[in-house]
């Protein structure tokens, strides 16, 4: 399975360096013995149009950051599932622990918006991770499978990410082994889950992956790409995590 590398910018720049992103990214994904990973960039709500045409035609998907669980209605402030279509948006991530801290989202609230999403034609990635204290108190396994459990309906088509909750925007990453078994963990809730159809769902990592430790983090068993914040911002960067995936799949990661 081709790995997924998928930017995710949060709440950072204006329209112009949308542009100044983009265009690298796209000129690389052009290149015929570039790329053989999946490429995905979630920018800002404002910019998803840019972005989208500025890629359009080019094998870089285009997502959004969040959605709300109803295709319209009276919610100030939010953004529907068919909007982010409408702007050019194929992809959505759910759940990510910013959303599920800063907003108060529970497992529930995120299964309806993946329900909500996949009604209106994105496929999502939903966030799952521990924090630092459950980690310490081992709790991890625990509290990831939980969140499985709450937040992906029957049946359930997307990606799903993890992401210790200690390692966004942090630089620190979770070492290959405990990757490696949280990995193989997601993996067996997933079959137990869906059956067969849960050995096909990829799992990305992500926290803290930077062009030095991608290679690394990529080529560990179970691992189908990465959800990368801070270094999506830098397209340089960026494109060398998805280099480095290329690397991993082929020494047989993901
Ligand atoms: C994220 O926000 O999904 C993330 C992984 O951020 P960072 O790469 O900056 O840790």
């Amino acid at each position: 399975m081709r790995q997924l590398i998928a930017g995710n910018w949060k709440m950072n720049g204006l329209t112009t360096q949308a542009s100044a992103i983009a265009g690298p990214l796209r000129a690389a994904a052009g290149d015929p013995i570039g790329l053989t990973c999946d490429l995905l960039v979630c920018p800002p709500f404002t910019q998803l149009l840019t972005v989208a045409q500025a890629l359009a035609g080019s094998p870089i998907a285009v997502g959004g950051q969040d959605c709300h669980t109803a295709p319209h209605g009276a919610h100030t402030g939010d953004i529907s599932a068919p909007m982010l279509r409408d702007a050019g948006a194929t992809w959505v991530i759910l759940g990510h622990s910013e959303r599920r801290q800063n907003h108060a989202e529970t497992d529930e609230l995120v299964r309806e918006k993946v329900v909500a999403a996949t009604d209106a034609g994105l496929t999502q990635i939903v966030c799952v991770g521990e924090t630092a204290d459950q980690r310490a108190s081992g709790q991890e396994t625990e509290v990831v499978g939980w969140q499985l459990a709450g937040s992906l309906p029957k049946p359930f088509t997307g990606v799903v990410a993890y992401e210790p909750v200690w390692a966004i925007g942090t630089g620190k990453t979770a070492t290959e082994q405990d990757v490696a078994i949280m990995h193989a963990f997601i993996r067996d809730e997933l079959v137990r889950q869906f059956g067969e159809a849960g050995r096909g769902v990829r799992i990305l990592y992500g926290g803290s992956v930077n062009p030095a430790n991608a290679a690394t983090l990529l080529a560990v068993p179970e691992v189908g790409g990465a959800l990368v914040g801070g270094a999506s911002l830098k397209p340089e960067d960026f494109l060398a995590i998805a280099r480095a995936a290329r690397i991993a799949s082929e020494a047989g990661g993901g």
